[in-house]
């Protein structure tokens, strides 16, 4: 069964947070010093998490992608990943990871039926490592690359990369040398103004144009290569095979395109990682709600969503942060790192 909006996109990926919480604290996700965190009793459990899986995937999910804050920090992943892998239909268990703690659990995961991972890494530079997260651990995220890259079965592994400007752009060459060596598919991602973003200015974008132009300067002729399924990034061939990626989230976004849903740790589902209202099944499903009711309520949403987030953002005059400060103290799920990014 597909569920399609009011655009035609049908409902294909669940990107599913499993914790808000986070080991790192990179710049342009969590710049602040305090956060409000989702309430412990309200985050869900493994059974109930596969419970809305399982309704998310009779009506056409075929991805799941688990993110967090860093999932890796929630307890016992690999009986999730396990559960969710019994799921009829399902095609793909994707993990979205800042890498600290990989290089231990890649193993243990990838048994339990993890089938892609992707690695969150912004600079090879030690010290900057820590200026942006706050924290150190490159050399363990370096570790989690190696051990992830030396697992059997798994699908191709990637690098996402944020360059924010006059921080790290001066390492998008080295990290495409470094992703090659892994080997792993980089992957430059606009800096994006959403919940959490609270120092984000239009000015510090590097965009997909100049990533091109830069590398178009390094490499000579880069190839665009057909996309075939409707993902988000644009995937370009350098001239000696190395094969990268660009998403444009901020210059050139792919709402028409879009058939990602997210959910965060306590249950609220949001239709766009722009939306700043979402649907609370984790009500439902303790309310009480049968399979069908809960099929109906999310079919229903679906059927009517409307949301073009980044899209309605172009061009806006004084494009600024998504959401003030104040709204994401009183709010968490309004934050990027509880809605997985
Ligand atoms: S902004 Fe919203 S609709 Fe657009 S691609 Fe992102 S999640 Fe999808």
């Amino acid at each position: 069964m597909s569920v399609l909006d009011r655009f035609g996109r049908r409902l294909g990926t669940l990107r599913i947070s499993v914790t808000d919480r986070c080991n790192l604290r990179c710049q342009y996700c969590m710049p602040e010093r305090e956060y409000a965190w989702l309430p412990k009793p309200d985050i869900l459990r493994f059974e109930e998490l596969t419970r809305l899986a399982r309704a998310f995937v009779s009506l056409g999910v075929k991805k799941l992608r688990l993110t967090g804050g860093e999932p890796l920090l929630r307890a016992n992943l690999a009986e999730l990943i396990a559960q969710l892998k019994a799921l009829p239909g399902l095609e793909e268990i994707a993990l979205t990871t800042n890498g600290v703690l990989l290089a231990d659990q890649a193993p243990e995961l990838v048994k339990a039926g993890l089938g892609r991972i992707t690695v969150s890494l912004d600079t090879l530079k030690e010290e900057r490592f820590f200026q942006l997260t706050r924290r150190s651990g490159l050399a363990e995220v370096e570790r989690g690359l190696v051990a992830a890259a030396a697992q059997p079965g798994l699908g191709p592994l990637k690098i996402d990369t944020v360059l924010l400007r006059g921080v790290n752009e001066d390492e998008l060459l080295d990290l495409v040398e470094y992703a090659g060596r892994v080997p792993a598919e980089i992957r430059f991602i606009e800096y994006m103004d959403v919940g959490g973003a609270t120092t984000w200015r239009a000015e510090d974008v590097v965009t997909r144009a100049e990533i091109l132009e830069r590398l178009s300067a390094r490499y000579g002729r880069i190839e665009p290569i057909p996309a075939d399924d409707g993902a988000p990034a644009e995937r370009f061939r350098l001239p000696g095979g190395q094969t990268l990626g660009i998403i444009a989230s901020v210059t050139q976004p792919f709402c028409k395109t879009c058939d990602r849903a997210r959910l965060t740790a306590d249950g609220t589902w949001y239709l766009c990682l722009y939306a700043e209202r979402g649907h609370d099944l984790r009500a439902l499903i303790r309310g009480g709600a049968s399979d069908e009711e809960l099929l109906e309520f999310i079919a229903r949403a679906w059927s009517l969503r409307d949301d073009r987030g980044a899209e309605a953002r172009v061009g806006l005059a004084d494009r600024a942060p998504l959401v003030t400060l104040r709204a994401l103290r009183s709010d968490p799920r309004l934050e990027m790192h509880s809605r997985g990014g």
